[in-house]
């Protein structure tokens, strides 16, 4: 790819293994809304040209000649950030900060391609319940989603509310429920979405008709909620996210703005004991506990919420427009075609 262009289909060699590296054929690869960003240049891409692909699911094709926990063959799912396992962040479990981490897709070729190069430890057994492109696109927004809930320290019985129901928030209400959750709100603006929102068990809130702080804290008889998810990326409703919480709620936000926030310390935060969380990316840990939950069901993704295009520049490119300013959650997934 190159900033600002469509993207173009090149012929480029079959990559080297190293040692502990290992092929992956592609079967799935999901088109995730950061690579529009990524192809309009407004998330910052050093190396170029590349292929992009942070979503990715397939079989080994080849294995490096130090992998032992798996061979050609193995179906597997990619975790996107490459770390180098021995900085004072990795052998802390805190991945996502590694001095030298690199993601899949941004800084070294992804999987819009029919084969990827990934290092064997970012390869992870996909069980053969989950379909490849449901593997694909759990590595990346239902994977934040739960890191999110793991950042929010969200438990059984746990009130929630959900600001925005795109990707990530589709995946945030099932694992929610997944983790035993009380009463779960879901705001939005889209009236589609607030009614797939409450046709999976959500109670749906209605941001045109009414300040929607004030509306869950009427449904809640005035308590407010435990955890609060902000999904969406404006100052606005990271607010509302901290305001609608009860005493000692955690907010987590995850949605991107540069804009600021004002909070008043005394009454919106110290009195209740609320905590407000930054929440970046997710952990290899975290994708096991996902594909247990996709395997019994737990997390799901039907057919209707998943578009298929095939690995063809042009293709790949009206998905990437139609996603630009796309209101549904129906996800684009690349499956090769043979
Ligand atoms: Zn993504
Ligand atoms: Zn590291």
């Amino acid at each position: 790819m190159q900033r600002g262009k469509p993207f173009e289909q090149a012929d480029i060699p079959i990559p080297e293994l190293a040692p502990l590296d290992v092929l992956i054929r592609v079967a799935a690869a999901g088109i995730c809304h950061s690579d529009v960003h990524y192809r309009a240049g407004i998330s910052n891409i050093d190396r170029l040209p590349l292929t992009l692909g942070h979503e990715v699911a397939g079989r080994v094709e080849e294995v490096g000649s130090d992998v032992t926990h798996l061979s050609a063959g193995d179906r597997v799912c990619v975790h996107y950030l490459v770390s180098c396992g021995s900085c004072e962040f990795c052998v802390r479990g805190l991945e996502q900060f590694c001095r030298s981490g690199q993601m899949i897709g941004k800084h070294r070729d992804g999987g819009y391609a029919e084969f990827i190069k990934v290092p064997g430890a970012n390869a992870f057994l996909l069980p053969d319940e989950i379909p490849f492109e449901v593997g694909a696109i759990m590595m990346c927004s239902s994977a934040t989603a739960l890191h999110a809930l793991n950042k929010a320290r969200f438990k059984a019985g746990d009130s929630i509310a959900i600001f925005g129901f795109g990707g990530l928030g589709f995946s945030a209400l099932q694992l929610a429920r997944a983790l035993d959750c009380g009463d779960v709100y879901v705001v939005e603006i889209n009236p589609a979405k607030l009614a797939s929102a409450a046709s999976m068990g959500a109670i749906a809130i209605d941001t045109r008709s009414a300040d929607p702080v004030q509306q869950i804290k009427e449904a809640t008889a005035g308590k407010g909620v435990d955890v609060a998810l902000e999904l969406i990326g404006s100052a606005k409703t990271m607010r509302q996210a901290v305001l609608c919480l009860g005493l000692l709620g955690r907010a987590a936000l995850v949605g991107l703005t540069a804009e600021s926030m004002s909070i008043h310390p005394y009454t919106e935060l110290i009195n209740k004991e609320v905590e407000i969380i930054g929440v970046s990316d997710h952990l290899a840990t975290e994708l096991l506990t996902l594909m247990d939950l996709a395997r019994r069901g737990e997390l799901q993704f039907p057919p209707e919420s998943l578009r298929f295009v095939d690995l063809d520049a042009s293709q790949i490119n009206a998905a990437l427009d139609s996603l630009q300013d796309s209101i549904d959650h129906v996800r684009a997934v690349i499956v090769p075609s043979k």
